[in-house]
């Protein structure tokens, strides 16, 4: 589709995306002056979407940073290598395809039947740091959106006993290089609408032969099914995860519950009381009480320890 024939709901959405990219970008200082940035593309709807609005983004950024495309050609039977070539040189941007065969060592590593995705991502994460060192790429950029890194949060609390996601910026375990996800604020429904509308190209995801991930499926219809049921759901989980309370978790790393004593610590003490307020929903008191005009209905206290009162004349 052409920008001419772009409605205003489209230019709505594509500044959204480039918006809320911005602004995570600046939340976590993922793209600074001087950087390269290795933007890894799977020919999926999500890293179509984030090399979109990061050239776009390139554009009018107070700060200067180079972009090179990057697409890892896995050899999987049928993958359509002649695409991304085709789709990044008519953009204009500068990009590099590696080939290398991971899927012949899959294949040949795990046993039939068994999930393929885990050796998988490790063999490619190893070819895009190697790749990164040698074009001297400081910063990887990654399509996760926030609907990826919600699952996660709840893949990692249902199976994983841990309360973690996927953050929007990591260092590498070798610490030479820092991974950014632009996209981390960006709805995933945002984004397929804006993938439709620029037809990017899109290459299948199944061409390995793998079956997507069923806790990730299911986590994910779950969510859905909130937000269907609870709009705005999706949205105060992501908020939670940028807000985190350490004082009221249970992690003794986090939180110094030793070193508590009385006359130090700020407590919030709705919590001790269970109670649970939430800024979005106020209190509502039955019959429209507010809670200034709250009436005691019994107030009883104890008679001071001392001389008996003497009795009225
Ligand atoms: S779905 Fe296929 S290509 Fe993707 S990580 Fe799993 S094994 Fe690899």
């Amino acid at each position: 589709m052409t920008a001419t024939t772009h409605s205003k709901n489209f230019f709505r959405l594509e500044t959204y995306l480039q918006s809320q990219t911005g602004r995570a970008i600046g939340d976590f200082k993922m793209i600074e002056d001087g950087d390269t940035v290795l933007v890894c593309l799977s020919g999926g709807k999500d890293s179509y979407t984030m090399l979109s609005v990061l050239m776009a983004l390139q554009k009018r950024a107070p700060v200067k940073f180079k972009l090179i495309a990057m697409n890892l050609d896995q050899k999987q039977p049928g993958f359509p290598a002649h695409i991304l070539p085709a789709y990044l040189k008519s953009v204009g941007v500068e990009y590099v395809i590696v080939d290398a065969d991971t899927y012949s060592i899959v294949k040949e590593k795990v046993p039939e039947g068994k999930t393929t995705c885990s050796l998988c991502s490790r063999l490619r994460r190893g070819v895009i740091y190697r790749t990164a060192k040698e074009l001297g790429a400081n910063k990887i950029a990654l399509g996760h959106h926030r609907d990826d890194i919600i699952q996660t949060f709840f893949l990692n609390l249902f199976f994983g006993g841990k309360m973690k996601a996927m953050p929007p910026k990591l260092a590498t375990d070798d610490g030479q290089h820092i991974v950014i996800r632009p996209l981390a604020y960006c709805p995933e429904k945002d984004i397929a609408s804006y993938a439709r509308a620029m037809e990017y190209p899109i290459i299948p995801c199944n061409l390995c032969g793998s079956q997507e991930n069923l806790q990730r499926k299911k986590v994910k219809e779950m969510v859905l099914e909130w937000e269907r049921t609870n709009p705005g759901r999706t949205d105060n989980i992501f908020a939670a995860l940028r807000s985190v309370v350490p004082s009221h978790l249970a992690d003794t790393d986090l939180f110094d519950f030793n070193g508590l004593a009385t006359g130090l610590a700020k407590v919030d003490e709705a919590s001790l009381f269970g109670e649970t307020t939430f800024s979005q929903q106020p209190l509502v008191f039955a019959g429209g009480m507010e809670e200034n005009k709250l009436e005691f209905v019994r107030f009883e206290k104890s008679a001071p320890a001392g001389p008996a009162r003497p009795a009225a004349e």
